[in-house]
């Protein structure tokens, strides 16, 4: 195996290729604090992507209720008692095991296989707090009654495991904005691909007997504009840009902001050390000990900063973006309580105010003789 450095958990880590970063990186950053689970995400990404025959079960972005939800079953579950127990400590590297270090002989990855009954529930334990599902008696570890929505598309991960155990090469990663696609015309439907990704993101589809998976909206990235299960957000909750690794970054850039310099949103499972390129703001009300092993020591941080949003402007700004264009911001700045998001020329696209203007009018409209209400 090479050695390449993985920067969400600070230290060089073995992986089957030799590092190979892509010019710009796909992200998405997710705020779970205003998710809803209307699912409008994953509509819009099925009508446009996964309509015919077999895709009944292709949920390629799917919103999931942590702790009980999941799709496939216990996906999460399962790749962490795989792991093994690991240690963690704050502002430290993540000395642990991942899944390449971790993996047996006859494995790229340490991984589980779903059977085919695991992946026909997608809403299983939704909006699950209060013991409809056996008090989660599935997990070992029971939880108090708190919840949140967890939305998750594929994370287009710079050290991907899908890509590391396909025995096909039909996956790659793009260099030109770092998707990662699976080549249907060389895919033989091994599923070694479903086995290794540990988010199971990569999926076997039964009536076309080849995998596929999230395809990042390419089509839509190509133009300047952002997939579709980030414009179609009801929540408002996602911004989708291009991450640089932290030694690159730009404060003006959205992504970056939010990941290197306020330190609000985090990868998922960083441990698993692949790398990934979804990027969330945790819930500040959840339990403190299950976010951290979903997303690493420093979370308490990152529920400290949010919690002072008030006092940040900058960040306050910058969600308020979120959901505001369906254009990719390439560049962002606040000022005079205005956000502003730019495109790669530097031309405005959106500006959106701070704070909403409150325009209180009379109940009773005497020139159209219309009564009305004022809602705050
Ligand atoms: S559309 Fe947005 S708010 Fe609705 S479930 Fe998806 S991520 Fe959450
Ligand atoms: S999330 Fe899974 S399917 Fe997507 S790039 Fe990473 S390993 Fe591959
Ligand atoms: S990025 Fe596009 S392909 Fe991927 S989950 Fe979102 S809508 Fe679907």
């Amino acid at each position: 195996m090479a050695k390449v450095k993985n920067w969400q958990i600070d230290r060089e880590m073995e992986y089957p290729y030799a590092e190979n970063r892509p010019k710009k990186q796909w992200a998405i950053v997710f705020d779970l604090n205003k998710c809803i689970a209307c699912q409008t995400c994953t509509l819009a990404c099925k009508t446009t992507w996964t309509s015919g025959k077999g895709q009944e079960y292709m949920l390629w972005n799917n919103v999931e209720t942590k702790p009980y939800g999941s799709y496939p079953l216990a996906w999460d579950v399962r790749v962490l008692e795989r792991l093994g127990h690991q240690a963690w400590e704050a502002k430290k590297p993540y000395y642990g095991k991942t899944i390449y270090e971790a993996a047996e002989a006859h494995e790229k990855a340490a991984h589980f296989s779903p059977e085919d009954q695991d992946w026909m529930y997608p809403n299983h334990g939704e909006d699950d707090c209060a013991n409809q599902v056996n008090g989660g008696d599935y997990l070992s570890l029971k939880h108090d009654k708190w919840f949140f929505y967890l939305p998750r598309t594929c994370a287009h991960c710079t050290y991907p495991a899908c890509l590391a155990a396909c025995p096909r090469k039909a996956i790659y990663k793009r260099q030109e904005d770092g998707v990662v696609l699976i080549d249907q015309s060389r895919c033989r439907g091994y599923g070694e691909c479903v086995k290794a990704c540990p988010y199971k993101k990569s999926m076997y589809n039964p009536h076309t007997r080849v995998s596929e998976k999230c395809i990042g909206c390419y089509p839509a990235v190509e133009q300047g504009l952002q997939p579709q299960c980030v414009v179609n957000c009801i929540g408002k909750i996602r911004i989708m840009g291009f991450i640089n690794p932290p030694w690159n970054a730009k404060a003006d850039n959205p992504v970056d902001y939010l990941v290197h310099k306020a330190g609000l949103a985090l990868p998922y499972y960083p441990q698993l050390g692949l790398e990934p390129n979804i990027y969330y703001i945790p819930p500040v009300h959840a339990n403190q000990e299950y976010l951290q092993q979903m997303f690493g020591p420093n979370v308490n941080q990152a529920i400290d900063a949010y919690r002072i949003l008030k006092d940040d402007k900058v960040a306050q700004g910058l969600l308020m973006l979120m959901g505001s264009t369906d254009r990719i911001i390439r560049r962002f700045e606040v000022k005079d309580d205005f956000a502003f998001g730019y495109d790669e020329s530097g031309d405005e696209l959106v500006s959106v105010p701070l704070v909403e203007k409150m325009i209180t009018r009379t109940a009773f409209d005497e020139k159209f003789g219309a009564v009305r209400n004022n809602t705050p």
